[in-house]
């Protein structure tokens, strides 16, 4: 295997043993930029002189014996949602093409001093809306199996940077899946941690009640050494819940034997893709041969997270990006004139994206005054009946089990006109933050050479389970060790 084709803790070990250095595992995800990056676009931005000062700084602590985290020296990617320094942000939208924030988000600032070397910002669906990366206003980024197929989203740049081995992990944002559905496309892990586990401080806002950061990785391991430097309370995040975060690492060693899984009907029935069912299943099949006692469970109300979705993330996103209307920052339309609300309208209709303006008009609408009741409220009871299934769910069951995507990995451009197709890419992740609870996505197969993703979920705060069961059946199945063939 190439240098590049390894995970992160096999090469920090290497590292750590003094056989490799930061700067030449940074310099061989360079070399592979230079290779692939113009077949899958995966960078709105690849911050190379960056990423070589802060491999050279890493290097100059791991001779002083000094490393501050086991992954000093792994060349991270990381989404253009989160703020960077002195660096561009664009979020996938010319609104914020030029916008150069002042201030590192939490988890970059973490990762920086864990001394992971930042090479660029990761294209995106605009405004973290879509569920293929299309959506972004610079680039299409391909999946690095099939290069005429979607990476998924809206996290697809990072998803498809660590398939590619452009960077060896990265981080992404899950609002309705973003995080998970890529992975699952991509043929790598994903783990959406539970609400409030990881700070979104310098994370740009698309629906505050629902947006998570978490880890893209190519195995179990990398993902739990990822949470160990980002995962904790913030001061600067008062939603990042103050509670102690275990060692990710400790929940790595244990079997599956004595927990209890439950299966929900309604995630495996219609809308599934019959392949991607029978993966998913031999997967089950394979956990319950390990000593994992799964059984079917019945969720009815999941069967609305969908169209609860819909309202509610429109809502706050329309909220949350009220904010861009040419004044303060961000884009402003060239057009003269002295009337603000025409100043406000044309920036906004240049400024932003179609999926993005459909959003804020539909949010704009669930929330005007005799509609509210009617949608926006109705929505959030729904959405107490949703998250009611999963508590009782999880009164009798550790985990559940379910796949990420109902089908694999489809053609660039084929659900363009079909936003209703395009939604239900996500029919599986959605119902997971509308609880707040953790999942996690790991591969599970492949159909017609495409990867599979099994979803992990888990109690809120018990992200260490989904390790542990995630981490035996990776150990037991080699689905993760695929990198393909570029
Ligand atoms: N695809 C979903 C949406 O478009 C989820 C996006 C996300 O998780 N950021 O809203």
């Amino acid at each position: 295997m190439e240098l590049y084709e390894l995970t992160a803790h096999e090469i920090a070990d290497q590292i750590a043993a003094g056989q490799l250095s930061a700067q030449e595992t940074t310099k061989a995800c360079l070399e592979r930029i230079a290779e692939v990056e113009e077949a899958v676009n995966s960078f709105v931005m690849v911050t190379a002189d960056h990423a070589r000062t802060q491999a050279v700084q890493a290097d100059e602590r791991l001779t002083e014996g000094e490393a501050p985290s086991p992954l000093a020296g792994i060349p991270i990617a990381i989404k253009d949602v989160m703020c960077t320094r002195g660096l561009s942000t664009t979020c996938g939208s010319k609104m914020l093409e030029d916008f150069v924030p002042p201030y590192d988000a939490t988890v970059v600032q973490r990762c920086s001093q864990a001394l992971l070397p930042m090479m660029g910002k990761t294209n995106m669906d605009e405004f973290a809306m879509g569920s293929s990366t299309e959506n972004s206003a610079f680039k299409v980024t391909a999946n690095p199996w099939n290069l005429e197929c979607v990476p998924g989203g809206s996290s697809g740049g990072s998803a498809a940077a660590v398939a590619a081995g452009e960077a060896l992990v990265a981080l992404g944002s899950d609002t309705g899946g973003s995080i998970r559905q890529p992975a699952a496309l991509c043929g790598i892990v994903g783990l959406k941690p539970t609400y409030g586990r990881v700070s979104r401080y310098g994370l740009i806002a698309y629906a505050s009640s629902l947006d998570q950061i978490g880890p893209l990785t190519r195995d179990v391991t990398d993902c739990a050494l990822i949470m160990n430097v980002i995962a904790g309370p913030d001061p600067q995040d008062a939603t990042c819940a103050d509670i102690p975060v275990p060692d990710y690492t400790e929940y790595l060693t244990e079997s599956v034997k004595g927990l209890t899984a439950g299966v929900p009907t309604q995630l495996l029935g219609k809308g599934i893709d019959p392949q991607v069912r029978d993966r998913v299943q031999a997967a089950i099949d394979q956990l319950q041969n390990m000593g994992l006692e799964c059984e079917e469970v019945q969720m009815p109300h999941i069967d609305y997270s969908l169209p609860v979705y819909y309202i509610i993330a429109p809502a706050e996103c329309s909220s949350n990006l009220a904010r861009f209307d040419g004044v303060r920052y961000g884009y402003r339309t060239p057009t003269e004139t002295d009337d603000i609300n025409e100043l406000f309208a044309k920036t906004r209709a240049e400024g932003f994206g179609p999926e993005v303006r459909l959003r804020i008009m539909l949010g704009t609408y669930t929330l005007s005054a005799g509609y509210y009741d009617a949608y926006y409220l109705k929505a959030l009871k729904v959405r107490t009946l949703i998250k009611g299934d999963f508590d009782s769910a999880f009164e009798k069951y550790d985990v559940l089990l379910s796949p990420t995507s109902p089908t694999v990995a489809f053609r660039i451009g084929e659900r363009a006109d079909d936003p209703l197709a395009m939604k239900l890419a996500d029919i599986c992740t959605i119902p997971v933050n509308l609880a707040g609870i953790p999942a996690i996505s790991i591969p599970c197969g492949f159909v017609d050479g495409l990867p599979v993703g099994l979803q992990i979920m888990g109690r809120a705060f018990e992200e260490g389970k989904l390790l542990q069961v995630a981490h035996a059946y990776e150990q037991a199945t080699d689905w993760h060790r695929q990198r393909p063939s570029l």
